[in-house]
């Protein structure tokens, strides 16, 4: 699992943006042809085989749908650290850590948000960040 992880992470660089208002947004990959949306962005739909690919901003709030705590994982990671899936209304599911949780506090189908946290340190030291969820804090949203 976690070099499915490091490689969707590696992926993440052309796979964020940032809207105005500083709200984080994943950006994935529609398919014109079948009209599937991918996350982590693709260059060949793996539905149709389409590459009538382009790119699109996916929804910044999603609900969790499923995770797991992770206690060992290569050099680097911060641990332990919350893996999960998060359902986005445009019918994808992304792979990501959850952030800034105690995992007992999790609930299926909870709605958690995009963000980007730090995740790990690189080898020169710094820290390593990628886009996370964390949950959506109540009458804040
Ligand atoms: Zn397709």
């Amino acid at each position: 699992m976690s070099q499915e992880l490091q490689e969707a992470l590696n992926l993440a660089g052309d796979a964020v943006t940032t809207d105005s208002d500083g709200t984080v947004r994943l950006v994935g990959s529609e398919c014109g042809d079948c009209n599937k949306n991918v996350f982590p962005p693709t260059a060949v739909c793996p539905e149709c085989m389409s590459e009538n690919l382009a790119p699109i901003k996916l929804s910044a709030e999603g609900k969790l749908y499923s995770w797991s705590v992770v206690h060992a994982a290569p050099k680097g990671w911060n641990l332990p650290f919350i893996a999960a899936y998060v359902d986005l209304p445009e019918e994808v599911r992304v792979f990501a850590h959850i952030v800034d949780v105690d995992p007992d506090s999790l609930e299926m189908e909870m709605p958690v948000v995009a963000r980007i946290a730090a995740l790990g340190t690189e080898e020169s030291g710094a820290p390593f960040e990628s886009y996370a969820f964390t949950p959506v804090q109540k009458g804040n949203s």
